[in-house]
């Protein structure tokens, strides 16, 4: 709970009380999530709030956004130790669930001289590895 506050507090956002919950919700699923669960976690909190916070976390930089195409943003938690660039995400074609892959650093993707990368969004797509069980 302090922890929560300290970050928000960290990031120039004073921690109210919605704000708090909200965060905590994120850290707690853990996973990639939309509007719509948030929604379902927090049902007594009116809807535009909710929009409102997740849109200020974002720009506060406490969350990433992933635009896999699928019309509907998804948001997960940033825990960059500096640079803000996001990380590949894979958004399984099976099951609709989207996953952080942290562990592989997109500044490695080439790309072409004279342009600078501020920011990447990397989707890749195709089978969890729950899903893949079940395809075999
Ligand atoms: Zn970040
Ligand atoms: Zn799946
Ligand atoms: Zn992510």
């Amino acid at each position: 709970m302090e922890q929560i506050e300290n970050m928000l507090a960290g990031a120039g956002i004073k921690p109210t009380a919605i704000r708090i919950m909200v965060m905590r919700e994120i850290i707690a699923y853990n996973h990639p999530f939309t509007l719509a669960d948030m929604e379902g976690w927090l049902a007594t909190v009116d809807k535009s709030t909710l929009f409102r916070t997740l849109t200020l976390f974002l720009e506060r930089k406490l969350l990433h956004d992933v635009d896999n195409g699928s019309g509907s943003r998804i948001y997960c938690k940033c825990e960059c130790a500096s640079m803000h660039t996001s990380h590949i995400h894979f958004t399984c074609t099976l099951c609709g669930q989207t996953f952080c892959i942290k562990d592989i650093d997109t500044s490695i993707v080439p790309h072409p001289e004279g342009f600078v990368v501020k920011e990447s969004s990397l989707v890749m797509k195709g089978l969890c590895p729950e899903c893949a069980k079940r395809e075999l």
